[in-house]
């Protein structure tokens, strides 16, 4: 199998002004195409930086991948990094040119030297067209037959040039036969380590598939990996493995590879013919922004109120001012009225409610920063409250919450009772 190191070129990279999403995208495909990429770089805007880091990649592997630094000012360096590196002159790549001239005609620009330069390739180079820029991408050849595949920053102007250009390029280069294949199991309402124990036995006895868990903001996935010639035999591998897992974490599983929280819960409101509102104090309308992001979700979600303050949570959703002065905003009480409120108001088969001290300030003793409060009145009589104590900042406070209680609907709509 070939094996590459891929090279982000960018200043703002190092100064952490710019986040390296080129690299992700670029390591994903690859994988899908069973190419091994052994190591990943950032390397400010400097010619000989650029050419050292190169010259290392060269010696341990077949190739060298980048993005970056292709465009026509002074600080985009890599094309003459790559020439010092590989020892190569450069030569006019004319088809660059003329598109170049034709881009600029077009704007009713003038082109400068500079952007001639965009069309100048290390010699004996395939030429990467770019139609989506003014600058060619290209695969420049070292005298001991290792490439340096360099495409343009811009990730717009990247992908389609990877998708159509590079990876024909590499397929037919290292004829790659086994690509990764990967399943992934979406869980919610169990804790990483609680996954861990319940499936360790299979991390450590699979090698091919290999498993790894990934966790989120209150849910966590559980991702499978095969390596494998075609998609038959990948399926052969994997099925087995995931019936297992699936199995494992019964209950807890809301979907398999492209699933979300809040399209698993429509799923289920569909099936059943039901609808949902929501009623939220701390996560401030982050639930109804997940509900409603999912097409086709009038449905099922009717709406809701985002009752912030206490005034609000008495005239929007009929919470009596004493239930919250005897118990406190933050409490299951003022849930399970905040809940009841807005599927009697809004009509729904069932709402749900949240209630909590999202921090940084307002935390005591008995209600800490991080504790919230949840609550789902159900127009079957199966109603239920939750708390749990979320650690975190005010932004992650509220994102886990907002998962939770996705999870927690899931779990009602799954289930014939809850039981968290
Ligand atoms: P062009 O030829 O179109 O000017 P370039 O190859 O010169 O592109 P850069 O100048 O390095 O690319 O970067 C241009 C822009 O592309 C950056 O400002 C940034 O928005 C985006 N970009 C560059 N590198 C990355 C990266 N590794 N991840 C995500 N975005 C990136």
């Amino acid at each position: 199998m070939a094996s590459v190191e891929l090279i982000a070129v960018g200043t703002e990279l190092l100064l952490g002004q710019l986040l390296d999403t080129n690299t992700a995208f670029v390591a994903r495909e690859l994988a899908e195409i069973g190419i091994d990429v052994r190591g990943t770089h950032a390397v400010g805007d400097n010619r000989e930086r650029i050419a050292e880091t190169i010259l290392g990649v060269l010696e341990r592997r077949d190739g060298a991948i980048m993005t970056g630094g292709l465009g026509p000012t002074v600080d985009d360096v890599t094309k003459e990094a790559v020439c010092d590196a590989l020892d190569l002159g450069v030569e006019l790549y004319e088809p660059a040119l003329l598109q170049m001239q034709r881009f600029f005609a077009r704007l009713g620009r003038e082109m400068r030297p500079n952007n001639r330069k965009q069309a100048e390739l290390p010699a004996g180079s395939l030429p990467l067209d770019n139609p989506n820029g003014t600058a060619p991408g290209f695969v420049a050849f070292g005298r001991t037959g290792k490439f340096v595949a360099c495409m343009p920053g811009v990730p717009r102007e990247m992908k389609p040039m990877l998708a159509e250009k590079l990876v024909p390029f590499l397929i037919e280069r290292f004829a790659p036969r086994d690509a990764i294949y990967t399943r992934v199991i979406h869980t919610i309402g169990l804790g990483e380590s609680e996954i861990d124990h319940r499936i360790d036995d299979l991390f450590r006895s699979s090698e091919n598939p290999k498993i790894a868990v990934l966790a989120h903001d209150a849910r966590a996935d559980v991702k499978i990996m095969a390596k494998s010639e075609s998609t038959a035999h990948a399926e052969a591998a994997i099925a087995p493995l995931q019936r297992e897992i699936e199995q494992r974490l019964a209950g807890f599983v809301y979907g398999i590879d492209g699933a979300t929280p809040e399209g698993a819960v429509h799923a289920l409101l569909r099936a059943r013919g039901w609808t949902v509102a929501t009623a939220e104090s701390c996560t401030g309308g982050r639930i109804a922004a997940a509900l409603t992001s999912e097409p086709g979700s009038s449905a099922t979600f009717a709406g809701g109120v985002v009752a912030y303050d206490n005034d609000v949570k008495t005239r929007a959703l009929g919470v009596d001012i004493a239930l919250i002065e005897h118990e406190g905003a933050v409490s299951e009480a003022v849930a399970l009225a905040m809940a009841r409120g807005a599927r009697e108001r809004l009509r729904t088969s069932l709402a749900i409610s949240t209630t909590g001290v999202a921090g940084p300030s307002g935390g005591t003793p008995e209600k800490p920063v991080g504790l919230v409060w949840f609550a789902i009145d159900a127009a079957d009589g199966r109603s239920c409250a939750a708390h749990v104590h979320f650690r975190g900042d005010r932004a992650a406070v509220q994102a886990r919450a907002t998962t939770y209680a996705l999870g927690m609907l899931w779990r009602h709509l799954s289930r014939d009772s809850l039981s968290s």
